[in-house]
Parts: structure tokens; C-alpha cells; sequence
């Protein structure tokens, strides 16, 4: 194992002392705390800091770290103690990773064991919290970077820039998208609107993404339209979250069948009456507001079914992240420790089309011997491999850095 740890770290020194200047630039560098995972003994340095790019790249190019992360805050002292290093503000970042979200494929590639020995409880799937049997929060977690887990990670992506600029206006420029290097995706909002805000106030924008707090049938609402006496408490107007999930009810009724409605707790009368009525309710309910057209559906069942919405068009965020204002955050064009891909930028406008298997491979030379003890089927680049089990075989360097970094491989002397 010691070898294969070894060899990583060799690639990931070559990585940096070729590419090292290919790391885009970090605003407010000087400003900023550094922190290093080393391959050594697996020890964190923390504390560090830089006067400009040119001091982080050499350091880089002469330590390799395993993973590398810098403060979204901004220090007067960025060296000091925690209490001492003089808070000047932070950027707003976000983290949407494939852990908190729960796909059909998890189960298969998801495993997860309580580090307390005397328990070793394990399961399949989304890790939990704490321990169900014997509530210890240590747990230890082998994941997989699955491209069905990273495409759903994609779509909360897309749902929160959607929310960044359209509901709070901030521009193209300044909402920068992230590939992790990993299971999921970054979003980091540099402005001067956002970086004085404090954890309260970033605890509602984490609320506002999540849709948590949302009344949907709250008391008569004064904006009712007059006269329209059965809508009296079901209302949605045409801005940010009342028209999210208008558009989310026009999409979900528009595809819905009696099993999608009965899923969500609807009788069959109610169903029946939707299902025969999709025309209507389009153009009557949802465009003019005339929640009263179905006879057999009241706003008690519009209320539930734009409760049922506003879960699909939340964005699942990793809320601990967004509300530190002191959080360590990877650094855009290093390497993750845990599959040697690099975090990398993309437009917002390419979120879509970002091909992180691709775009974020960089190791694109040589081959190596691995025996590889477990992995699932995955692609990288154009070449698709696995599954494997106990199996000696020649791989491209990305794919047995990639097994290396995940404990799945070691190398072959
Ligand atoms: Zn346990
Ligand atoms: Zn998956």
C-alpha cells in the first residue's frame, strides 16, 4: 500500500511541477488562510499563507499535497490563530455533493462502516449522521464518483445558479461554477454585496435555496386578486419562488400519471379529475391564477401539490458549508486527494454540456500495472472500464490514480 501511496504521490509532484502554473488566479490571495493535506503521514497543515500566486505555486510544485484548500474568507492576518486572524469577510460558497442526495444508484456504490470497533455497523447507500445502532458520529464512508450521482448533482447546480442570478441578481461573472475534483459541484459568489454578511444572514440564503420557511397556504394573503373568493388562500404570483413552483406545477402536471398523484397522497376522484382536466388546469389555474376551475380539486390539493413541487425545484445544498464563514474550500485547479481529478471552472452557461469524466482528467500520459481488489463500471475520457474484481491489469495513469486514491488498487511491482 505504502508503494501505491508512493505512486500517487510522484503523479501528483510531476502534476505540480508541470502545471503548477496553470492554476488560475485567486483573488485577494495575500488575504486568504491555506490549509494542505500531506500524503505523509496524512497530516494537515494549516495556517499558511501566500503573498501572491508565485509563492503558492512553487509551494505546491515542492510539497504535493494530497489536497489543497484556502479560506473563503479573507484576514487581516490570515497566519494567526483562529481568534486572532481578523475576519474582513467571505465569499459566499456553496457545496452540492452527490452524499446528500439520494439517487437510485447510491445502493449499489455507497458503502458505509461506524469507526467505533467495538460496533462496525454498516449499510448501503446515503451515510447517516450518526450511527443507527450505536450512535457514534464517526463513520467511515467508501463512495464512488458515479456519473448518474454527478449528473443529479449537476441538476441542483443548475436549480441554485438559476436561483443566484435570476432571484438575486448577481451576474454571469460573478457566480463561478466548480467541478469538485470528486462526487459533486461548488458554486462561489464573489461580490461586495455578499462578503460582509454574517452566518444569520447566510442561513437565509441557505433557506431561501432550500425552500425551507415557505408558507404555501399561509392566511388570506393580501395580494389576493378581489372577488375570486375560492382562491382566497391558494395564490401564486409571477416572482422568485411563487413562480419556481407555478412552472414546477405546469412541468410535473403536465407529464403526471394517476401513480405520480397517488404517490403524493391524492384520492382517485381528485387524480381522475387532474388527470382529465390537464388542459384547463394549464391555462385556467396555473396561468390566470382561477384555482377554483376543477370542481373536484380544492386548495387544500393545490397546496399539497406545490408543497410536492417546491421539494423538486429546492436546490439540495450542504448547508453546514454555505453558513461557515470561515470554511476551507479547495482550491480551483488542484488536484483531489481522493481521485486525482482537478477541481475546474466552467461557465454557468456550460453546466449542461460539462463533461467532469473529460474536462478534469490530468493524467493523460502513460500506463501502469494495478491489481485492483474492487470498482464499479466507469468511464473516463472517451474509454470505458470495469467492472472489476480482484483482477491484475495495464491501466492509463488517470484510471489507477483514480483506483489508487479510492483504496480499490494498488500498484503492481
Ligand atoms: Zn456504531
Ligand atoms: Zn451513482
Amino acid at each position: 500500500m505504502a508503494f501505491s501511496q508512493d505512486f500517487a504521490y510522484a503523479k501528483f509532484s510531476e502534476f505540480y511541477k508541470s502545471s503548477s502554473a496553470e492554476i488560475p488566479l485567486l483573488a485577494s490571495v495575500d488575504r486568504r488562510e491555506f490549509a494542505f493535506l500531506l500524503f505523509k503521514d496524512r497530516i494537515m497543515v494549516r495556517h499558511r499563507s501566500f503573498a501572491g500566486m508565485g509563492g503558492l505555486k512553487l509551494f505546491l510544485s515542492e510539497t504535493a499535497p494530497s489536497d489543497v484548500y484556502h479560506s473563503c474568507a479573507y484576514y487581516e492576518n490570515p497566519k494567526a490563530e483562529m481568534d486572532k486572524k481578523g475576519w474582513l469577510g467571505a465569499d459566499l460558497v456553496f457545496d452540492i455533493d452527490a452524499d446528500h442526495i439520494p439517487t437510485s444508484c447510491n445502493k449499489i456504490h455507497d458503502e458505509w462502516t461506524c469507526a467505533n470497533s467495538m460496533c462496525s455497523f454498516s449499510g448501503k447507500g446515503v451515510t447517516p449522521e450518526v450511527c443507527p445502532k450505536c450512535g457514534g458520529q464517526k463513520i467511515e464512508t467508501k463512495t464512488w464518483p458515479c456519473e448518474v450521482c454527478l449528473n443529479s448533482a449537476k441538476e441542483e447546480t443548475a436549480k441554485l445558479a438559476d436561483m443566484l442570478e435570476n432571484d438575486f441578481g448577481f451576474s454571469d461573472e460573478e457566480v463561478h461554477v466548480f467541478f469538485s475534483g470528486h462526487r459533486g459541484y461548488h458554486v462561489h459568489v464573489e461580490n461586495e454585496a455578499v462578503r460582509m454578511l454574517d452566518a444569520m444572514a447566510r442561513k437565509e440564503i441557505v433557506d431561501y435555496v432550500s425552500g425551507l420557511g415557505l408558507t404555501i397556504l399561509g392566511p388570506e394573503r393580501k395580494e389576493q386578486p378581489k372577488g375570486k373568493t375560492a382562491s382566497n388562500r391558494f395564490f401564486l404570483h409571477d416572482f422568485a419562488w411563487n413562480k419556481r413552483i407555478k412552472q414546477g406545477m405546469r412541468k410535473f402536471l403536465a407529464n403526471a400519471a394517476s401513480e405520480d398523484l397517488r404517490n403524493i397522497g391524492l384520492n382517485s376522484k381528485t387524480s381522475t379529475a387532474i388527470l382529465a382536466n390537464k388542459e384547463k388546469i394549464q391555462k385556467r389555474c396555473i396561468d390566470e391564477g382561477l384555482w377554483d376551475s376543477v370542481r373536484e380539486v380544492n386548495i387544500k390539493t393545490w397546496a399539497r401539490i406545490a408543497e410536492y413541487v417546491k421539494n423538486l425545484e429546492s436546490a439540495k445544498i450542504d448547508t453546514v458549508v454555505t453558513t461557515d464563514i470561515h470554511r476551507l474550500i479547495r482550491l480551483a485547479g488542484s488536484l483531489h486527494g481522493k481521485t486525482g481529478l482537478k477541481k475546474v471552472e466552467f461557465p454557468v452557461s456550460r453546466l449542461t454540456d460539462f463533461d467532469p469524466f473529460k474536462e478534469a482528467v490530468a493524467f493523460k500520459e502513460g500506463a501502469v500495472k494495478v491489481f485492483v481488489s474492487g470498482a464499479p463500471e466507469f468511464r473516463l475520457g472517451e474509454r470505458e472500464f470495469g467492472p472489476y474484481r480482484n483482477k491484475t491489469i495495464e491501466l492509463p495513469t488517470a484510471a489507477a490514480v483514480l483506483l489508487i486514491c479510492k483504496g480499490r488498487a494498488e500498484v503492481v511491482k
